[in-house]
């Protein structure tokens, strides 16, 4: 629950202040780092009494109540629900609303092991998944059926970051009673907030931009409204969803400094694409802050700032032992899964793959890059140096 104290600041005071209680803990800052499993009751009758607040390290504790408390308030939502990982935040919540016989939207351009989730277990256990195109806003009205429980947007999408209507959708979602689940990881909680534009779940790897430091793993399920709170919190306790003391720790501390990070990673983001895009061994540039891209109008819109995350599309025609090169000359940019923490990475992507809504159009190699904290002028001389490998 959102702390009303804050109800009236802006999302930087909040963020300051969002799930801290120095009254409680001797006037120290920070909640303590809390590890526990067991937690013991004074008497036969607290253990039996519905009330009582904590009872087994699993199923919470305050360091967790506190990031819970800090996540609801950062997305502007009813509650939220920790895990040990962004991937079980999201797998979660879609077992939290779906059964044998019901219709999911998954977007095409879905966190690659969200789409494995999908055709693995989501099918077996007899789910109709139809993945739908990320162009489409109140269209998906269209491949919405009676037996739709739920669509699931993720914008912008993994890897090639298109940006999606979000709004439209859940307007459509709203008058025919689907639930609606959005990925806001990109965003962070900071440069769009889906719940005030109708999304009824939003979950997040706080893995990236929140945890900040390439050290934590942690999700969370912020819950919009409280019908929808009880159907997540039994389906994560079924499950034993729950993350550890100290990614919980991590990822509390990371949000206090978020703001300031996400500022320079939007600014050294642009500064890098801008840069990227005059390259000529470089046919695009993925990145939705550029005027260029083919979804801008809807993030200048509905978003407040940019990333670090970017992928550039190389020209058709340099094989994979060019790429190789290019990407072992790198020096700055170490090969490496994740994002959102201070330091720069890059990571192959294969959307011709498997992207079929649409078929991805592009022949030429696909680069995820994370633009880091470090100078971007040595970040430009490192790919410099490396382009010319190619
Ligand atoms: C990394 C990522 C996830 C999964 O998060 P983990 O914390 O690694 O499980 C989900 N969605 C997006 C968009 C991601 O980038």
């Amino acid at each position: 629950m959102t702390n009303s104290k804050h109800d009236q600041h802006k999302l930087n005071t909040k963020l300051v202040h969002a799930g801290r209680k120095p009254e409680e803990y001797y006037g120290i800052v920070n909640p303590p780092l809390v590890k526990a499993s067991t937690i013991l009751y004074p008497s036969l009758e607290a253990y039996q009494d519905p009330q009582t607040r904590y009872r087994y390290g699993r199923m919470g504790t305050p360091l967790s109540n506190a990031f819970e408390e800090a996540m609801a308030e950062l997305e502007g939502g009813y509650k939220a629900i920790s895990s040990g990982s962004g991937l079980s935040a999201i797998s979660a919540a879609l077992l939290s609303f779906l059964k044998s016989g019901d219709h999911l939207l998954m977007v095409d351009n879905a966190y690659g092991p969200v789409r494995d989730f999908c055709n693995h277990a989501l099918r077996r256990f007899g789910v109709d998944v139809e993945f739908y195109d990320p162009a489409l806003g109140s269209g998906i009205e269209a491949h919405v059926k009676p037996s739709t429980a739920v669509i699931y947007m993720e914008s912008p999408g993994s890897g090639t970051f298109e940006v999606q209507d979000v709004p439209a959708i859940c307007a459509v979602a709203m008058r025919k009673s689907v639930v609606t689940i959005v990925d806001n990881t990109w965003a962070a909680g900071l440069l769009f907030r889906p719940i005030e534009h109708g999304a009824d779940i939003v979950i997040q790897s706080a893995t990236k931009y929140v945890g900040g430091h390439a050290d934590v793993n942690l999700g969370v399920i912020v819950i919009g409204k409280e019908a929808h709170f009880q159907p997540v919190r039994q389906t994560t306790w079924d499950m034993g969803i729950c993350a550890s003391g100290d990614d919980l720790y991590g990822g509390l501390r990371g949000l206090r400094s978020l703001t300031l990070r996400m500022k320079q990673a939007g600014e050294q983001g642009m500064e890098m694409a801008r840069w990227l895009q005059k390259r000529p061994e470089v046919e695009r540039v993925l990145y939705p802050a550029l005027p260029e891209h083919p979804t801008h109008a809807i993030w200048k819109r509905d978003f407040s700032g940019a990333n670090g995350l970017m992928s550039i599309v190389l020209r058709e025609g340099y094989g994979p032992e060019a790429v190789s090169r290019f990407a072992n000359a790198l020096n700055l940019f170490p090969i490496g899964s994740s994002w959102g923490g201070y330091e720069s990475l890059l990571q192959p992507q294969s959307p011709q793959k498997f992207r079929k809504h649409p078929a991805w159009e592009h022949k030429g190699a696909v680069l995820r890059l994370q633009i880091g904290l470090e100078d971007t002028d040595d970040l430009k001389a490192d790919l410099d140096q490396a382009f010319s490998r190619l």
